[in-house]
């Protein structure tokens, strides 16, 4: 049974209209932050970030491209949706405030249904700090697009850069990486399982912390703070979307360096090491190329190493060299190999679906 028949109440998007729907999504929103001025219901929200520097980023959702909704709980698209927005807000050292969503459904979806995104978009929300201040709603030919906006603030000596890192500086990365592309193999292989037999039920035991991973990823706002706290501020930042290996390519490019990590530092968890097994896919394979841990990929310079040591949720896994170098992994067994940009991009992981 997909989610979609799980909602027993139905009540159809044409019976309360375009005005009708947005009133029931949008009711009851209290703005909380200071630049939010004035939220839904006119025909723009008004802002005003007084001497902060304003951010801005958007993401486009599409049904059967970027999610799947056979194993993709609603309330968790909404969540992630949002969740994926306020990461690049976090990527730039900045506070999200903000977001405004586009919603495009057809009558496949009901308005029960599109409540559950919108529970899932306000708890990220919620758990963020972000006022939800509007949005439009359209109705699509076929399947549900989500269309998030989020803005945020930052002092402007504060932002950090994707092209400011500095020969010698080191490379950090928080948590750990590969495993929502293991929740993602898991479900697929489940998908697959369930087409061949209805009748079978999905085996998803034992791999609450994977799943967790693909389906409600969070942003580290808490990497920030803890930066923050030891007064240390990275040279360069970038959210982990696509995958390590495309990430500190885009580092490295924009910056005109080269970079060298280490295979035998990256942090990878036990669950993703067991089940990447599983599938005889190498671990190292998922941490460079899984994409959608939404982890912080950092640089900092050396003279900053004492003041980060200790901090848990970091790792160092390699440091800035001359563009010359290259971009390049040492294998546990010491050999050098490049790193290339096989991402997880959009298109490639249409062709795996
Ligand atoms: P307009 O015709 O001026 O675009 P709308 O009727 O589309 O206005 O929207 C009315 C108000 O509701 C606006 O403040 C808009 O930002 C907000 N809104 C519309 N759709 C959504 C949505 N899906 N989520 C949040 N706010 C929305
Ligand atoms: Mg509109």
């Amino acid at each position: 049974m997909s989610i979609l028949e799980e909602n027993i109440k139905r009540t159809e998007l044409s019976e309360i209209g375009e005005f009708g729907l947005i009133d029931v999504l949008t009711k009851g929103i209290k703005l909380q932050n200071k630049s939010s001025v004035r939220g839904i219901g006119d025909d723009c929200a008004v802002l005003n970030y007084e001497n902060q520097k304003v951010l801005v980023t958007k993401d486009l959702l599409i049904e059967s491209v970027h999610f799947d909704l056979t194993y993709m709980p609603l309330k968790h698209l909404g969540y992630k949706a949002a969740v994926v927005n306020i990461s690049d807000i976090i990527a730039m050292n900045g506070s999200p405030k903000q977001m405004i969503i586009g919603i495009g459904a057809s009558n496949r979806f009901s308005v029960e249904a599109l409540e559950e995104v919108y529970s899932g978009i306000f708890l990220a929300c919620k758990n963020y700090g972000v006022d939800l201040v509007g949005g439009d709603t359209v109705s699509s030919q076929s399947g549900l697009v989500i269309s998030v906006t989020c803005i945020g603030e930052a002092e402007e000596s504060d932002i950090v850069y994707r092209d400011t890192a500095k020969k010698g500086d080191l490379v950090f990365v928080s948590g750990n990486l590969g495993a929502a592309y293991m929740g993602l193999m898991i479900l697929e292989r489940e998908k697959q399982a369930f087409k061949a037999d209805p009748n079978m039920q999905p085996d998803l035991a034992g791999h609450d912390y994977i799943l967790e991973r693909q389906l409600k990823p969070e942003a580290r706002m808490d990497i920030l703070q803890l930066l923050k706290d030891t007064g240390v501020k990275p040279t360069a930042m970038i959210d982990i979307s696509d995958g390590l290996a495309s990430e500190i390519l885009h580092i490295c490019h924009q910056s005109k360096l080269g970079a060298t990590l280490y295979e035998e530092k990256l942090p990878i968890d036990v669950t993703t090491d067991l089940v990447a097994k599983e599938f005889s896919i190498d671990p190292t394979t998922c941490a460079l190329n899984g994409g959608e841990d939404y982890e912080l990929l950092f640089t900092i310079s050396q003279e900053d190493y004492e003041k980060v040591k200790d901090i848990k949720e970091i790792a160092a896994i390699g440091h800035m060299t001359e563009e010359s170098s290259g971009v390049v992994l040492v294998s546990r067994s010491g050999t050098q190999v490049d790193i290339t940009a096989q991402g997880w991009d959009a298109f490639l992981k249409k062709d795996r679906q």
